[in-house]
Parts: C-alpha cells; sequence; structure tokens
C-alpha cells in the first residue's frame, strides 16, 4: 500500500509568535511545514520562537521575503503547498506611525505579492491572511463581529484593511480558497517584547528580581479582548479545512483594561501594580483605538472553536516565562 503524503503547509512569518506556535501544531498533525525567512545578520537568533517550542530543526526555512514578488514565485514553486498561511507583517501599531511606507510595503502589499505568487503558481492552494482586530479602530458597535463596519486608526490598520479586502477580492475573482481571519489581540510568553501584555510580564519580573523598581507605559484606560496564541493559530487551520472559504472573528468575548493587566500580573509575584506602573504621556499614541470585544460565534457555529485558555491562566504563564528568562540570565552572569 502506498503511503499518504504529508500535506504541505508554507508558513510566511515562522519566526514570529503565531508562526512558532502553528508551526508546532501542523507539525503535531502531521503536516511538513516550510516557513519563509528573510535575510538577517542575526539568522541565528532569529528562529528563538521555533527554539523554545522546540520544533526549530522540525521545519525547513527557506529565504525569502514578503516585499519581495519574485522570491515568493520561487518559494511557492519549490515549496508546492497545499496550505499557505500568510503571517508575516510589520505587526506593531506604534511603529507604524514611525515607518508608514514600511508598513504599507509588508503588511499591506505583502498580502497581494503572495496571492499573485498563489495565484500563478499554486492556485489550488489554502490561503489564509492574518487580519487583526484594529481594522475595526474606532468601533461602531460593540462586540464586533463580521459584519462590524472597520475604521481603522492606524497606518498598521489601514494596511491590514487593504489586505483583507485584497484576500476576499482574489476569492470572488479568482474562486480562490482565501479565508481571511480576524484575530483578536492574542498573547503567549512568545509575544513580542514591545507589546504591553510582554512589557507588563516581562517589568513584572524584572522588578521581582530586583533588575528594576517601575515600569512606564501608555494608556491604561485602553481595553483589549485578549486570548492565547495557542488557541488562535488552531482557528486558522480550521478555516483552512472548510469546503468553503470564508472570513472569521476570532475572538474570546471578553474584554480587560491594560490597567487590570497591570493588578493581575503583579498579583502573580504578590505585588502591588500601583506601586510599579506610571503612565507616561509620552508613550500614548497618535490616535487609539480604546476598546475591542469581539464576538466569535460564527467561528463557533462553522468551525467548532473556542478559546482554551483563560486570561488568568495566560498572564501566570507569561509571567512564570520571564522569571524563568531573567533567573536564566542572571546564573549565565
Ligand atoms: P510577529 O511576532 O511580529 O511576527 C511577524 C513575522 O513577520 C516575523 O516572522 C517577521 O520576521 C516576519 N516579517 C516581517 N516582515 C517581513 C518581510 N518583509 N519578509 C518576510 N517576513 C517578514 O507577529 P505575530 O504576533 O506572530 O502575528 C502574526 C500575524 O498576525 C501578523 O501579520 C500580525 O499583524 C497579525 N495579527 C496579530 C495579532 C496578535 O495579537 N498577535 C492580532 C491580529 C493580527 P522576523 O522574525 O525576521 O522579524
Ligand atoms: P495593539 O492592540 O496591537 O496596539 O497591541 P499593543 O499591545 O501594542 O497595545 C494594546 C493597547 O495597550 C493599546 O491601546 C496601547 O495604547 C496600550 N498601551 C498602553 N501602554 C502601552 C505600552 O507601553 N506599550 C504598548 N505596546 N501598548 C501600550
Amino acid at each position: 500500500m502506498a503511503a499518504t503524503k504529508a500535506p504541505v503547509a508554507l508558513i510566511t512569518g515562522i519566526t514570529g509568535q503565531d508562526g512558532a506556535y502553528l508551526s508546532q501544531f501542523l507539525l503535531g498533525r502531521g503536516y511538513r511545514v516550510i516557513g519563509l525567512l528573510r535575510r538577517s545578520a542575526s539568522a541565528d537568533v532569529v528562529g528563538e520562537r521555533l527554539r523554545w517550542l522546540g520544533v526549530h530543526e522540525r521545519v525547513q526555512l527557506v529565504d525569502g521575503n514578503i516585499s519581495d514578488l519574485s522570491s515568493l514565485i520561487r518559494v511557492v514553486e519549490a515549496a508546492a503547498p497545499d496550505e499557505v498561511y500568510h503571517l508575516a507583517a510589520q505587526s506593531f501599531v506604534a511603529t507604524s506611525w514611525q515607518q508608514p511606507l514600511v508598513t504599507a510595503t509588508a503588511t499591506g502589499l505583502g498580502v497581494i505579492h503572495l496571492l499573485e505568487a498563489v495565484r500563478i503558481v499554486r492556485p489550488m492552494a489554502r490561503f489564509y491572511q492574518a487580519s487583526s482586530s484594529e481594522m475595526f479602530g474606532l468601533a461602531a458597535a460593540e462586540p464586533q463581529n463580521e459584519s462590524t463596519p472597520f475604521h481603522p486608526r492606524s497606518p498598521y490598520a489601514c494596511a491590514k484593511l487593504f489586505g483583507h479586502w485584497m484576500t476576499v477580492n482574489y476569492r470572488e475573482s479568482f474562486g480562490m480558497h482565501a479565508c481571511s481571519g480576524i484575530l483578536f489581540n492574542h498573547e503567549s510568553p512568545l509575544r513580542g517584547i514591545e507589546f504591553v501584555t510582554r512589557r507588563i510580564t516581562d517589568a513584572v519580573a524584572r522588578i521581582h528580581l530586583g533588575l528594576a523598581s517601575e515600569v512606564r507605559l501608555g494608556n491604561l484606560d485602553a481595553e483589549r479582548d485578549w486570548g492565547h496564541a495557542r488557541d488562535y493559530v488552531r482557528a486558522m487551520w480550521l478555516m483552512l479545512q472548510q469546503e468553503i472559504a470564508g472570513d472569521y472573528v476570532v475572538a474570546t468575548g471578553r474584554t480587560t483594561s491594560v490597567r487590570e493587566f497591570c493588578r493581575l500580573a503583579f498579583a502573580e509575584v504578590g505585588r502591588d501594580w500601583a506601586a510599579h506602573v506610571t503612565s507616561d504621556p509620552a508613550r500614548l499614541r497618535p490616535a487609539e483605538v480604546a476598546r475591542l470585544r469581539g464576538d466569535a460565534r460564527r467561528a463557533r457555529q462553522v468551525l467548532g472553536w473556542a478559546p482554551e485558555t483563560s486570561l488568568e491562566t495566560m498572564v501566570a504563564e507569561m509571567v512564570e516565562a520571564d522569571l524563568a528568562r531573567h533567573r536564566a540570565r542572571l546564573a549565565r552572569g
């Protein structure tokens, strides 16, 4: 009897938070995982998240850049993927005001680069676009679902909106199986250090170990619907397993302020957040997204998806991981 061929997944942004968790998830389901790696002078450290999850040796990394169409055509041709997960982006909202053109190129145009590469070389492959709740921005309704109007509030959100509609457009124009996942904020011990949750849990660890005494944040009143990245990558995969492609909101339905996140994180080490956190006006953004809360009913009903990790469990996991990182650094001297 002939052995069945393992399905092939191509992931852009494999070195990021979601790319690492998605790789782990897909490897666990028997996929061959190929990831796009952009050239970097620090190539030896960019795979840190994959190493952290113990999957670095099990994925194949190929050279390319989402700003370079010809590199993507070559990668898609060589990988011959069954599923393409487009996660690569300039993903940090605050940076998008400092580098709007880089953001537009990577986060916006990068989506058509990859859609074109797939359409030309591998049109039968299923395509996932990493869209964002930031597209709702100054949200017109609460909770936000697939029908809520968009009102982006940053160059990042504008670029994501472009990518979202291009994904819908390629589905409608060319019949491609292209899905847009409108994911609300999701965090983990592998979240980038510049995002507020990791900034907080990293500060909790440093303060607890006597390496710092305070942390400066921006708007403590901002509220986000925070879930765990491990749960959210499962939703990405479920979208591509449906016979009919579509767009889905992925969220927990619970919103929490930055202030409350601070309280939970400092409580993990028995400390009062108010003694250590200050709000620095210099860290406020030119335009803010004050509050987001998602309605993931469609994902529940059609995909059978539900989040499994509570906010409290995630905060504990993140604080624990940052304590372990700093203890290891201290031990190394
Ligand atoms: P992340 O940790 O910032 O990872 C971004 C990835 O994109 C990294 O692997 C990065 O590579 C890669 N990348 C950036 N520019 C590139 C380029 N020009 N060519 C090739 N690769 C490039 O982001 P994440 O949190 O995993 O998020 C994954 C995706 O979901 C992003 O598109 C993000 O905007 C979107 N999203 C995230 C959230 C969330 O809460 N996490 C919510 C909604 C949507 P390097 O390692 O080389 O920098
Ligand atoms: P975003 O929702 O993708 O922008 O994710 P972030 O984690 O970067 O920000 C979430 C919210 O926290 C936003 O409303 C920020 O304005 C707010 N925030 C408050 N202080 C900080 C800070 O020091 N760093 C970051 N990144 N965000 C902060």
